[in-house]
């Protein structure tokens, strides 16, 4: 990173470069995916899916750039559901489909229970089997990997302790992903200043952090913003590693995001080039997706969200 670019941008790049290297870590194969169904059997449920894109379509919004935000900087293509297709994406095998979240260090109550919210979201979002670990002590970080930074006087962690030297070697054999989470404020390299996560998808892990989750304006931790912010970070990247791209069209759950504001922005879900990508990848039935969604929000009593699931399911039958 250039000190050039940090005086002519400011903070803002700053952020834009950070997150730049939890979005476009190389996604080398770590399994090859070795499909079940017979070739036509796999265009027929492609032409169906392409079909039921257009149906959802009006619950989305295109994409609008605002100053400031990830595509003001990052020039991309997006990438529709044919696309990714074609691309002969990573997808979880028979063997390799379960997703653990691996809880690292201590937490409060709101944390806790954004990670437990998370764990389930994902299960409904991507039809996989989650498996939430108990807690793990954060170790003996080496020297090497630890700082403090004057902003709030934190001690940060660096993420390669966490992608090195401690999550590969726990990596159960059936794991799709190991994804931990952690209150510690982490940073990749001495350069920069910190970053809201990283993964390295060759290893199939990744790490993420709450730290920065809370509300700055207030101080405080406002339980349904942690929520909102922890599952779509989660999601977002999970989609990643099942080698899906930044979507550009709309303003969806699969789009780059350069600070925690245009994240707030986004919406819980996938536009419809990336339901049907998910639907696809998971082989899973796009209403009974909108259906497992629309529930988990109903015991969160979060009513509106609940009911655009709802009204998905209903456009899509
Ligand atoms: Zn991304
Ligand atoms: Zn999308």
């Amino acid at each position: 990173m250039s000190s050039l670019s940090i005086k002519l941008f400011g903070p803002v790049a700053l952020i834009a470069l950070l997150h730049v290297s939890s979005c476009t870590t190389t996604n080398q194969r770590p399994e090859v995916n070795a499909p079940t169904k017979s070739q036509p059997q796999l265009e027929e449920r492609a032409a169906s899916l392409s079909r039921k894109k257009e149906a959802v379509e009006k619950f989305f919004s295109p994409m609008t750039v605002r100053e400031g935000d990830w595509l003001d900087s990052q020039k991309e293509a997006g990438e529709t559901f044919e696309q990714y297709i074609a691309s002969d994406p990573t997808l979880p095998t028979p063997q390799r489909r379960t997703i653990y979240i691996q809880p690292i260090g201590t937490f409060d109550q709101k944390q806790r229970q954004a990670i437990r919210l998370t764990a389930e979201y994902i299960g409904a979002f991507y039809d996989l089997p989650v498996k939430l670990n108990a807690d793990r002590a954060l170790g003996n970080v080496p020297a090497d990997k630890t700082r403090r930074i004057a902003y709030r006087n934190n001690l940060q962690i660096r993420t390669n302790y966490f992608l090195a030297d401690v999550l590969p070697k726990m990596l159960p054999d059936d794991a799709a992903a190991l994804v931990a989470f952690t209150n510690y404020d982490l940073y990749p390299e001495e350069t920069w200043a910190f970053v809201f996560g990283q993964a390295t998808f060759s290893e199939r892990v990744g790490v993420w952090s709450l730290y920065r989750f809370g509300d700055p304006a207030t101080g405080k931790t406002d339980a349904k913003l942690l929520l909102d912010r922890t599952l779509k970070v989660a999601v977002h990247e999970i989609g990643h590693m099942f080698s899906m791209k930044h979507c550009v069209k709309y303003e969806c759950l699969m789009s780059g995001t350069n600070h925690l504001a245009e994240t707030d922005r986004r919406p819980l879900d996938n536009c419809p080039e990336c339901m049907a990508k998910v639907a696809w990848a998971m082989n899973y039935d796009p209403v009974s997706r909108y259906l497992d969604l629309a529930a988990f929000w109903e015991k969160q009593a979060r009513v509106d969200e609940a009911r655009k699931f709802l009204e998905k399911a209903k456009a899509i039958e």
